[in-house]
């Protein structure tokens, strides 16, 4: 048996090895084989971690706000530089193709441009005599160690959304990335170093449950920010906040696309499929439920098949690549599972991509794009978040049916109405219970200088993630009130202040 490349931790700006016999396999998707062990953290390692995180923090949150900016300057630069060899890293281990590994690093990349300009983000607030003489001012400080806990579908992204605004707000940092594909964010951690980052700052552990649960109870852990399916964040929500922390934990995802017959079809056709398939369906604003209303199921149908036929499936370095592997073997075999149930429950199978082949990669983990259509609100295949690249389509009479059929879902991250009817659009965005909305746009990712995060069981916490609420979650106010007193003004006063207006 050949030796594999093993993926360490990255702790006080070094890799680190830990128990050499806690450590998971990481695959390349696209020829099914393993291709490194990453280690497993213990929570001595979690601990090492931590404490190294806590060690750094006065003098980083000392660090003068220019300081943080420069470095948040050169950490762009250098992300910008080492895009391509970040692509390559993540599409060996997520299986994604390169182009679209290139939009999630460009997606990376403002937050940290957001985060360059932390000295105007946290500019507080001053009133001048409050009362005589008294001034009150209210100031943003750091919470302390933060960590963060994120999912294999975009191991640079999601990362990306959290640690660039925590550290420039003061924090220090300890990531867990997904197991499945870590490789990325330790090649962050050395970008991070290289860019002047203070040792101890940013930290990487990797690991299962084992790890979590170690972050989640620590003591010196403030906050903890995550992404994940729906029972793992509603999990860290209740655990982290039962020790005390302050957490936000965004969940899984069942994005409904509600199609108006009145609606340009081409445009929502290519919108489905591009949304449908992008990322083999792994993301968590991909559309994966078309609501279509009257007459627009048929025509919408076939346009897309005239659109699937042409899309190429392939591994994450073929460039012609339209759609690569799902993420490992057992992602792969539940989607097909999923796929026979929906043939078994009666919906129809109008594309089936169980039988893909991709020459070259007979082991790889593909499943080629597949539609439902006549999907109703019963089937395991409209009630689970498949995660793979499998459309089910639901009809609607009308559009207030389609409205009902979304706010009805347990999940809420996005979703999106295709209309040229504005009346229809500003009454599904004002009544549709869902945090991210589209019209006429599939995937209404917002940028990173507004706040990302759905509702309902797709979001555990009470701010969402980068942006404005990012700056607030990692930071806590504090309102002071002074006065410099006045050696002419002086004496006993036993009135409560206020109870006689100066
Ligand atoms: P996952 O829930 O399996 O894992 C997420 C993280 O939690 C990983 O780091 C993993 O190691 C850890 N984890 C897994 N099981 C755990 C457990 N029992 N206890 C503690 N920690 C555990 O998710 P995934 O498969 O990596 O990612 C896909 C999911 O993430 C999808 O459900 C997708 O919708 C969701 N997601 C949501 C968003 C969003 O913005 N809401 C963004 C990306 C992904």
């Amino acid at each position: 048996m050949t030796e594999v490349r093993r993926i360490m931790h990255w702790i006080d700006g070094k890799p680190y090895d830990g128990d050499p016999d806690r450590f998971g396999d990481v695959y390349d998707p696209a020829s099914g084989r393993v291709t490194a062990a990453v280690g497993f953290a213990t929570p001595e390692v979690v601990d090492r971690a931590v404490e190294a995180a806590a060690a750094a923090l006065p003098a980083w949150r000392d660090t003068s706000l220019t300081a943080r900016s420069a470095i948040m300057f050169r950490i762009k630069e250098l992300l910008e530089d080492n895009a391509d060899e970040i692509s390559r890293i993540v599409s060996s281990e997520h299986g994604k193709v390169r182009a679209d590994a290139l939009g999630e690093i460009r997606r990376a990349i403002d937050v940290v441009e957001f985060a360059c300009g932390i000295p105007h983000l946290l500019k507080g607030e001053y009133s001048e005599n409050v009362s005589t003489n008294v001034n009150s001012y209210s100031i943003r400080q750091p919470v302390g160690v933060v960590a963060g806990i994120t999912p294999f579908n975009f191991p640079i992204m999601v990362p990306m959304w959290m640690v660039p605004i925590a550290i420039a707000c003061g924090n220090t940092f300890v990531l867990k990335p997904s197991e499945k594909d870590p490789s990325t964010s330790v090649f962050v951690g050395e970008l991070f170093r290289e860019a002047g980052l203070p040792d101890g700052v940013f930290n990487v552990v990797h690991g299962d449950k084992v790890a979590v649960d170690a972050l989640l109870t620590h003591p010196k852990v403030a906050a903890v920010s995550s992404v994940g399916s729906t029972p793992v964040a509603k999990y860290i929500y209740q655990q982290a906040s039962t020790h005390g922390k302050r957490v936000q934990a965004l969940g899984g995802a069942k994005n409904h696309m509600v199609v108006l017959p009145d609606c340009d079809l081409d445009l929502a056709a290519d919108s489905a499929v591009s949304a449908g398939y992008g990322s083999t369906g792994q993301r968590c604003m991909a559309i994966s439920t078309i609501v279509a209303v009257g007459a627009a199921g048929d025509l919408l149908l076939e346009k897309m098949r005239e659109r699937i036929g042409k899309l190429r499936i392939g591994p994450g370095s073929d460039l012609e690549a339209d759609m690569g592997p799902l993420v490992t073997g057992d992602a792969r075999d539940r989607v097909v599972s999923l796929i026979e149930q929906g043939v078994r429950e009666g919906a129809r199978l109008e594309v089936d991509g169980r039988d893909v082949k991709v020459e070259g990669h007979e082991e790889g983990f593909f499943v080629g794009p597949t539609v439902f259509d006549h999907v109703t609100r019963e089937m395991t295949i409209y009630r689970e978040e498949i995660f793979g690249p499998v459309l089910v389509m639901l009809r609607a009479d009308r559009l207030d049916d389609a409205i009902a059929i979304v706010n009805e879902n347990p999940y809420g991250n996005g979703t999106a109405i295709f209309t040229n009817d504005g009346g229809a659009a500003r009454k599904f965005e004002h009544e549709i219970q869902v945090g991210m909305v589209g019209i006429n746009v599939p995937i209404p990712v917002p940028l990173a200088f507004y706040s990302f995060g759905g509702w309902k069981q797709s979001l555990f916490g009470d701010t969402h993630i980068h942006g404005p609420e990012g700056v607030r979650f990692y930071t806590r106010g504090k309102a002071v009130t002074s006065r410099w007193p006045d050696p002419t003004a002086r004496g006993v006063d036993l009135q409560f202040p206020g109870s006689r207006r100066a």
